[in-house]
């Protein structure tokens, strides 16, 4: 690991990989969250018939005020049940809120504004045309596009394209990612610990990361440091998975294995060491379309190369912007620079007066992942700058997933 990759560079590499995945048509349920690969139009009017928003009585709006004499009420509509009847001079029909105003009425008042005597109507004040009526297609028009091509369908969005009678839409397909674990030492939470053994917790932290990116994860924990049970779970992972992300084992010890495992399944090597703090010994290779993420096991410094690195692919590969998409704050303290490497400490955020305010925690080794789970961010140091001074601009990326999901 002598020549260490900028972070820039890095991801400018990690990017130039990225060849989009394909498409598919699935429902609208399941394209909630997901990216649309096609515009979507309606295929009805919204609402596809005059409808009544208000339970009251369709009638003519030139008969009201009733002043003359009652109106005769001839039948009622209710939402699903319209009438064949055409309501004629001096009638009145009851209609709930989404009956079809029949034809001949032109308006509807209220329930609330009229006084009914068995089948006589009275409405004391004249009614406005059109009054409580939604126009057909007020909403949209058929063959309107309701969405773009790009567009991440939100749950509003979904019961648009529902309400427009869009039963399914063509989404870019959610990338696979493979997630392998290694550490002789890790046990899943659950359980007891042997001597020497700890809790493994990169394996949950990265798939439910990748899963808010929009991935469909698999996930084999705990792969012993050992060369076949390499082989095994990478040459699994690397044959079915648009990427995968390794864990640990990816440093200069004996027992780290990732590197001549992934060389013998005949992964290229990208790049091996980033100049970066926490995180340095991350690998990144390839195989054919198949992107190769080697995370070191420490869990602060997985996380942070999952977001600068591994996030950024899986978004890319669903033709979202890949980011990282970091914010603009100040820093509410000094923060010390060093002068090789990017470092990224993680933060709290306060609202100061010029915006968020990004106060770095205490306990910022990269085994100490309780401690980072407090932080709101990490920020960006660059290497070799000045320290931030208090109260000047820093770059932070936010670790709530706002700054990562679709
Ligand atoms: P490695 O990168 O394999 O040398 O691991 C560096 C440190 O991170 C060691 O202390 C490991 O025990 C620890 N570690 C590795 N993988 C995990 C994991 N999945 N969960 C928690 N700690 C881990
Ligand atoms: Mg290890």
């Amino acid at each position: 690991m002598t020549q260490l990759t900028s972070v820039d560079d890095a991801l400018a590499l990690v990017l130039s990989r990225i060849v989009p995945v394909g498409n598919e048509e699935v429902s609208i349920e399941e394209a909630d969250g997901r990216v649309l690969a096609e515009a979507a139009e309606a295929t009805v009017d919204l609402p596809p018939f005059p409808s009544s928003s208000m339970d009251g009585y369709a009638v003519r709006a030139a008969d009201t005020p009733t002043s003359s004499g009652p109106l005769q009420i001839v039948a009622h509509v209710a939402a699903g049940r319209p009438t064949p009847l055409r309501l004629e001079a001096g009638a009145a029909i009851g209609i709930a809120t989404g009956g079809v105003v029949p034809e001949g009425a032109d308006a509807v008042v209220p329930l609330e504004l009229v006084e009914v005597a068995g089948r006589a109507l009275m409405i004391p004040t004249a009614v406005a045309l059109n009054a409580n009526i939604r126009a057909r297609g007020g909403d949209v028009t058929a063959g309107t596009p309701i969405a773009a091509a790009a567009e991440v369908v939100t749950p509003s969005l979904l019961a648009a394209l529902a309400a427009s009678g869009v039963a399914t839409v063509r989404c870019v397909r959610r990338p696979s990612v493979a997630i392998v674990t290694t550490g002789t030492e890790l046990r899943a939470a659950g359980e007891p610990l042997a001597p020497g053994q700890i809790y493994e917790s990169n394996g949950p932290m990265l798939a439910a990361l990748f899963r808010r990116a929009g991935a469909v994860v698999s996930l084999t924990r705990a792969v012993a440091d050992d060369p076949d049970a390499h082989r095994v779970a990478l040459g699994a992972a690397v044959a079915a998975a648009d990427i995968v992300v390794t864990s640990g084992g990816v440093s200069v010890g004996p027992h780290d294995l990732v590197r001549p495992t992934l060389a013998d399944l005949g992964v290229s090597e990208v790049f091996w060491g980033v100049s970066m703090r926490p995180g340095k010994p991350l690998l990144f290779a390839c195989r054919e379309r198949t992107l190769v993420f080697g995370l070191p096991g420490n869990p602060v410094s997985s996380l942070v190369g999952a977001l600068l690195f591994v996030v950024p692919a899986i978004r890319g590969l669903q033709r979202l912007s890949p980011g990282p998409h970091f914010g603009r704050g100040v820093a509410a303290v000094d923060i010390p620079a060093r002068p090789e490497r990017d470092d990224f400490p993680r933060a709290v955020i306060q609202a100061g007066e010029d915006g968020p305010a990004l106060v770095p925690l205490r306990g910022q080794e990269s085994h100490m992942i309780v401690a980072s789970a407090r932080a709101d961010a990490i920020v960006r140091v660059p290497a070799g700058s000045a320290a931030i001074l208090a109260g000047a601009p820093v770059d932070y990326l936010r670790l709530d997933g706002s700054s990562i999901g679709v």
